[in-house]
């Protein structure tokens, strides 16, 4: 019988709590130590040579279940609200960025990626301009938490919140994030409570349905940015792919699979999509579902940058409309703005 447990490219497979026991009695190792490695890597985000376990464990959990990070190329961090971009390296020489948010709260949010690049092509996303490089490993996507864990952790602080709205789409790359979700929300591994993840599409049907049907508890959230195909499709390209009318549909269905209310991301673009009349038709295409709106002000890259941000006048009628039709709203702030963490700016030049 050998000792290394069956191949798993996804994780170490520390979290599978009965493969881990049957590697330490094989081992001889103290069963005692299992609690402090798991500990130790999904919580407090140590290296194996800072866990309390003796050397034995130590020296057999290097060699077998090597604690996957990413090379931190860069970091820089806002002088506006505490947050921080990392500029992260893959083993084969890509970038990708993870944002961490740290709310005045203590509450740390991380905004992690799915992918290099982007397979889509929304106009407004600096993401969507760099292209698509290729999907990430479930790894590579639990390596963002770790690598910003161990900054978090040297501050006393640790990650609260798990957003998956970094570079890319992550429904297309739905087996890794799936996979990554579920490592995230396993009680012996991350332990996240599922209502701390939030997986944001920007509106796959088929993708969409499913992730639900796996994990109703886990937050979802749609990138929406306009209720009319017409204004839509400019806007998001998947659009003219998936319209509005078999996306309703789909959420239709989701939200009788799920038990808490649908994030709804909506960008505001000056003279684009923050009229009055867009506001009113969001209230229609959203009528009857359970939601919870969020409105983000954009955030131009620079000034010849074709949208601009709504006026603050304009964001504050739009959430007027919508609550008085009793909707939930909150006017989002949008962290790292000064570093180009905000919302559709994440496009490191060199990837
Ligand atoms: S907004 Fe999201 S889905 Fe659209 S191009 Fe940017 S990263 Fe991709």
């Amino acid at each position: 019988m050998t000792d290394v447990l069956p191949p798993n490219d996804l994780f170490p497979p520390l979290q599978i709590r009965d493969e881990l026991e049957r590697f330490f009695q094989r081992r001889k190792l103290p069963l005692g130590d299992m609690r402090a490695v798991r500990n130790g890597v999904f919580q407090l985000h140590q290296d194996y040579d800072q866990m309390e376990v003796g050397d034995a464990t130590k020296a057999a959990c290097k060699e077998h279940f090597p604690i996957p990070t990413l090379e931190v190329l860069e970091r820089q961090d806002s002088r506006l609200d505490n947050s921080s971009k990392l500029l992260l390296g893959t083993r084969d020489g890509l970038k990708i960025e993870t944002v961490i948010m740290r709310a005045g709260t203590g509450r740390t949010t991380l905004c992690i990626s799915s992918q290099v690049g982007c397979t889509e092509k929304c106009s407004f996303c600096s993401t969507g301009r760099l292209g698509f490089k290729r999907n990430l490993s479930t790894a590579e996507i639990l390596a963002q938490v770790v690598t910003a864990g161990r900054i978090l952790a040297s501050e006393g602080r640790r990650p609260r919140n798990v957003v998956f709205m970094g570079m890319g789409e992550p429904l297309r790359n739905q087996e890794a994030v799936e996979e990554a979700v579920a490592i995230l929300v396993n009680p012996v591994a991350f332990a996240l409570s599922p209502s701390r993840v939030t997986v944001s599409s920007l509106g796959l049907p088929k993708e969409m349905l499913a992730f639900a049907e796996r994990f109703p508890q886990v937050r979802l959230a749609l990138s929406l940015h306009a209720a009319d195909d017409e204004t839509r499709s400019p806007i998001m390209p998947i659009n003219q792919r998936h319209n509005l009318a078999e996306l309703r549909a789909a959420l239709v269905k989701i939200q009788e699979i799920r038990q808490s209310d649908l994030l709804i991301q909506f960008t505001l673009f000056r003279d684009r999509n923050d009229s009055e009349e867009h506001a009113l038709r969001l209230v229609e295409f959203l009528q009857g579902l359970d939601t919870h709106i969020n409105l983000i002000p954009y955030n131009a890259s620079d000034s010849r940058d074709v949208f601009q941000p709504t006026l603050h006048s304009r964001m504050l009628r739009f959430q007027e409309i919508l609550q008085e039709k009793g909707f939930k709203v909150t006017r989002r702030y949008s962290f790292g703005q000064d570093i180009a963490a905000a919302c559709g700016q994440l496009a490191n030049k060199s990837s």
